[in-house]
């Protein structure tokens, strides 16, 4: 892993990630198509941030894109694998703008560049392939094919585990600290969120896990690493 150090399980390569992605992007698009907003100042600030976020990461040659999709209701935002992103316009008001958004992107794109999406996936496959193996085989081969490739589709838009959220808000926090914008607003950024969730079901781009307390604790632990390259890139002139 970039920036973490963590090593990883997966079966994929980035090529794979790329693919796959890029798949089920143009599928969910298509899906979304009448809500799709194609100009105007929030897409146009969406794809900044992601533009600049992405230059000071740890790209391994994704193909980034980034869409803004009109649902006010929906508080959420995902990057698939290989850098496919999409923002709903009811998590903008809790941003509060360009850096708060920085906040969000960093966090989808370094579950990206960690490639959450294939490692979860590997496991699932390497499990299945355990009890397969375990059942004996009398099960066809086609038909174990088929139950793969539909859990694969499946996975891609999964929610991602506690320590893998973590993990992007880690490497998140330290690429919009390189890309410029002020690291401490995401403290205020997942305050925010918190104070949005009300106290009753959070919303969807909180609701995979670590708590509210746990998440902005373990973000406020790392502050004075993501300052230091804050401050390095205000000086380098990064910041616009
Ligand atoms: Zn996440």
């Amino acid at each position: 892993m970039p920036v973490t150090g963590r090593s990883q399980f997966n079966l994929f390569d980035t090529a794979d990630d790329l693919a796959l992605g890029k798949e089920t992007y143009v599928g969910v698009l298509k899906e979304s198509e009448g809500q799709l907003v194609r100009t105007g100042p929030e897409v146009e600030l969406v794809r900044k941030v992601v533009d600049r976020i992405a230059a000071v990461s740890d790209d391994p040659g994704f193909e980034w894109e980034a869409n803004v999709i009109r649902d006010p209701e929906m508080v959420n935002a995902w990057c698939m694998p290989g850098g496919k992103i999409a923002v709903y316009t009811g998590i903008l008001p809790i941003c509060q703008g360009e850096t708060g958004l920085a906040v969000v992107l960093g966090h989808e794109i370094a579950h990206a560049i960690a490639r959450h999406g294939t490692s979860r996936m590997s496991q699932a496959v390497a499990t299945q392939i355990g009890l397969e193996v375990a059942a004996a085989s009398d099960k066809r081969l086609a038909q174990y094919q088929a139950e793969l490739a539909a859990a694969v589709e499946l996975l891609v838009l999964m929610p991602f585990g506690r320590d893998d959220e973590l993990e992007a808000d880690h490497i998140g926090l330290i690429y919009m600290a390189r890309a410029g914008y002020d690291p401490r607003e995401a403290v205020a950024f997942w305050r925010r969120m918190a104070a949005a969730s009300g106290g009753g079901g959070p919303p969807e781009f909180l609701s995979t896990h670590p708590s509210n307390e746990n998440r902005i604790a373990a973000i406020e632990a790392l502050l004075p690493q993501a300052l230091a390259e804050y401050e390095a890139a205000t000086r380098a002139g990064t910041r616009k």
